[in-house]
């Protein structure tokens, strides 16, 4: 993340800093720790000369320089609007404060912060804490992802309003392990309602279906040893007596390229060395052994976690998959896919007989074939041809094309990432299934858990897929926590200099507006076969040469930066369109639905024709459609029908963050932020730089700003009339209308800093 995350100038929170004298305590900055304390040795007009905590005496512009208060208790405070003085340091500082006796959450008005204690704490999560929180009003006990639920919960009940509770942060900050508290708590709420055939209760299997999805969407990565590579909103459905009675799970982004591509030190999903660690007879079935033998695991060296034992975890995921519903032939069927893939994996490829064809290398390669053919339950010749061989059908005649060996190994790739795609897939409806819905609910409560903004050395095509998700919900939380704040304060006409925050609506439409967007251009050169890399990029350059939220780095010819919210980032445009252009290969669509096997055959179910692919693509804005047909005219026409299956990445994530945003738009929502305090991943480290960009990144500096700059405290004038009457017994007789009777109690009890607006 850049050092553009200036959304917050830390002297618009408070006046510069007044009243210094020497000897007072202060804050400023540092370039190694953000913020540092120290005393006042000497005020000098517009200098000030300070005896640093480190020892090192700096002089420093009165204006950089900030009360440090002195009185905040060492436990800190649990809300951060309750600073005595709120700016940067100060929030850092409560943060830390709180951090060092593992109190890990903390408010900032409506929004939990929660900082990754990467350490056990069990009795802040045990059923007497359910059971304490359960009833209790907001903020009347500790900051808890408990209380954010039942808030959530109440409001519900009470209001009949839909809930949502977005949990965000970036990977390693906790947000899995936040959304499972959540989930938790409100299975304890909404328990025991309609049980479902098999004995299992709706929330058991809500809560099932977490390990089941981990098994097979989580992996370790360099930031973190369980990462989700897939976003995840559940839904969950309550009846009017606000019990659980169904619920629905939808994922978002699964990163496929992890199936056949892993970099050392991280792994592969977490379900292959489960498998390699089962019971003797199972591993014998599948043909598997040491993780070590399979290409797909051993390009990187990484095979155990700390602290877990695969065979463990392997009789775990399959319990929970018994919660869920998926019976044990389903089991069965799923691990031999899973087998398989690691068998495909290892067939390599040489140059065979005819130019530029390819056979499986030696005796091994087809050792690993027969197997996965066999896992499979497809033919092996077959499997081998879908691998070796490309049937092209035009309008005259059908020609059957060769690979050479580095295609071949593509086309094995592209299979086994289908296969665990559509695996997945097959996995989270048939949970959701399994669950059910209940179409009578008009409540629910949706927790949303999504990776963070992403920006590494080399950015491609997924960070560029998660940060326009992340762009999205910024815009929802600027609206909720920004927009809808001030236009209250519009509304009840309150004289207040308005905060200015950042609006990220023209990163957006540089992004997503159709038509014109660099997904519009993206889709549009998907189109077109003689595409490449420098052909998108130069028509990028091209076309928002002028944008300011776009600039071509210097020294590239293919990649491009966004100026995101959260800073910076620069991708490479390298892979965009082949990851882009997410097709299935006829070949294997007709190879594994042919399978005997009756699971891997429903997985690949004919999708519709080409017909209904028109419509598809109709749909979408009418450049697109054009652009479409002539393609369809004049171009390339073999190639299209050829495939089965031809989608666009980045319209279907359209489509499905359109259909989020609108999910969460009619919904009340909560946020938490998670936080990680260090990329060691170890308890009671807290760096404070680190922290701070992530409180910029995720707009709580300016939640805080505007919850502080404002009026706290809104109540209308029934309401107040009712509460403080007490205090001018006079106005309750009913002789003066509620206004006036306000403002009378406001003098009488000679109150200043209030305003009495149109409502309130
Ligand atoms: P990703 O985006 O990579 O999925 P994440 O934000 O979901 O990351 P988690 O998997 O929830 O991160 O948390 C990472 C690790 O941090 C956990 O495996 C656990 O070790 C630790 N952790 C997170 N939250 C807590 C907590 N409340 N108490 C103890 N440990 C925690
Ligand atoms: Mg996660």
């Amino acid at each position: 993340m850049s050092s553009r995350v200036q959304i917050l100038e830390t002297d618009s929170l408070v006046a510069a800093t007044p009243n210094l004298i020497a000897g007072s305590h202060i804050w400023v900055e540092d370039s190694d720790v953000a913020w540092i304390d120290g005393k006042v040795l000497e005020v000098n007009k517009e200098e000030i000369k300070v005896l640093c905590t480190s020892g090192k005496t700096v002089v420093f512009k009165a204006s950089n320089v900030y009360h440090k208060d002195t009185e905040l208790p060492p436990s800190g405070v649990d809300d951060m609007t309750r600073l005595a003085y709120l700016h940067e340091p100060g929030v850092l500082d409560n943060l830390r404060s709180r951090y060092d006796i593992n109190e890990i959450y903390t408010y900032t008005g409506n929004i939990l912060i929660a900082v990754n204690p990467f350490m056990n704490l069990p009795h802040l999560y045990d059923s007497h804490m359910m059971a304490q929180y359960k009833g209790s009003a907001f903020g009347e006990l500790s900051p808890h992802p408990f209380a954010v639920a039942d808030a959530a919960y109440r409001l519900m009940i009470n209001d009949g309003i839909s809930q949502s509770i977005l949990v965000s942060g970036e990977s390693g900050a906790g947000k899995t392990e936040c959304t499972k508290l959540l989930m938790r708590y409100l299975a304890y709420m909404g328990g025991r309602a309609a049980t479902v055939a098999e004995g299992r209760t709706v929330e058991q299997k809500v809560l099932e279906s977490n390990p089941v999805l981990e098994a097979f969407g989580n992996a370790k990565t360099l930031r973190n040893n369980n990462s989700s590579r897939f976003g995840k909103f559940v839904e969950i459905q309550f009846d009017h007596k606000g019990r659980i009675s169904g619920a629905a799970i939808r994922t978002y982004l699964l990163e496929r390229s992890r199936v056949c591509q892993v970099s050392d030190p991280e792994r592969n999903y977490h379900c292959f060395y489960m498998l390699c660690a089962a019971p003797p007879e199972e591993v014998k079935k599948y043909k598997l052994g040491n993780p070590r033998t399979f290409h797909y695991l051993n390009q990187s060296n990484c095979y155990e976690l700390q602290g877990v034992d695969e065979s463990k975890e392997y009789r775990a995921t399959r319990s929970a998959m018994d919660v869920v519903g998926i019976s044990s032939e389903e089991q069965d069927a799923i691990f031999r896919v899973v087998a398989a893939i690691l068998h495909l994996g290892n067939i390599e490829f040489a140059k065979g007989k005819e130019t530029d064809s390819s056979v499986p290398k030696d005796e091994k390669s087809r050792f690993h074939l027969e197997t996965a053919a066999e896992l499979f339950m497809c033919d092996a010749k077959a499997l081998e041809d879908s691998l070796c061989k490309r049937v092209i059908v035009t309008r005259d005649e059908t020609i059957t094309k060769w690979l050479d060996p580095e295609s071949a190994a593509l086309s094995r790739d592209a299979l086994a990432k289908i296969v665990y795609t559509r695996l997945f897939d097959w996995l989270v409806d048939n949970i959701n299934n399994s669950i059910g819905q209940d179409p009578e609910s008009k409540s629910l409560i949706g927790v949303l858990d999504i990776y963070g903004f992403e920006s590494f050395k080399t950015n491609s095509f997924e960070q560029f897929c998660i940060n326009l998700a992340n762009e999205k919900l910024q815009q929802h939380f600027n609206q909720h926590v920004f927009k809808m704040e001030q236009e209250e304060y519009k509304k009840e006409e309150i004289d207040w200099s308005y905060i200015e925050f950042v609006d990220n609506q023209d990163v957006l439409d540089l992004i997503d507006k159709k038509p014109g967007g660099i997904i519009a251009l993206l889709d549009e050169a998907c189109m077109f076969p003689r595409s490449t890399p420098e052909t998108f990029a130069q028509k990028l350059y091209q076309t928002f040469k002028n944008h300011k939220r776009f600039s071509k780095p210097k020294l590239s010819r293919s990649g491009f930066t966004i100026d995101h919210y959260a800073g910076d980032v620069t991708y490479q445009t390298d892979l965009f369109l082949d990851k882009n252009k997410d097709y299935i290969v006829a070949e294997h669509q007709e190879l594994l639905y042919a399978s005997k096997c009756s699971f891997v055959s429903s997985l690949f179910l004919p999708s519709p024709n080409l017909s209904s692919k028109k419509s598809k693509f109709s749909s979408i804005g009418s450049q697109f459609k054009v652009g479409f047909y002539c393609f369809l005219e004049t171009v390339d026409l073999s190639f299209l029908l050829n495939l089965s299956s031809f989608e666009i990445s980045s319209f279907v994530l359209q489509q499905q963050l359109q259909a989020l945003l609108e999910t969460l738009s009619a919904t009340k929502p909560h946020y938490i932020r998670c936080v990680k305090p260090n990329n060691l991943l170890k308890p009671a480290i807290f760096e404070n730089k680190n922290v701070l960009l992530q409180l910029r990144c995720g707009g709580v500096m300016e939640a805080i700003r505007i919850s502080c700059a404002g009026y706290p405290t809104r109540k209308t004038f029934h309401e107040f009339v009712d509460r403080f009457g007490l205090l001018s017994p006079e106005v309750l007789n009913g002789s003066i209308d509620a206004v006036a009777a306000c403002k009378r109690i406001l003098e009488n009890v000679g109150l200043e800093g209030y305003q009495v607006t149109i409502t309130r």
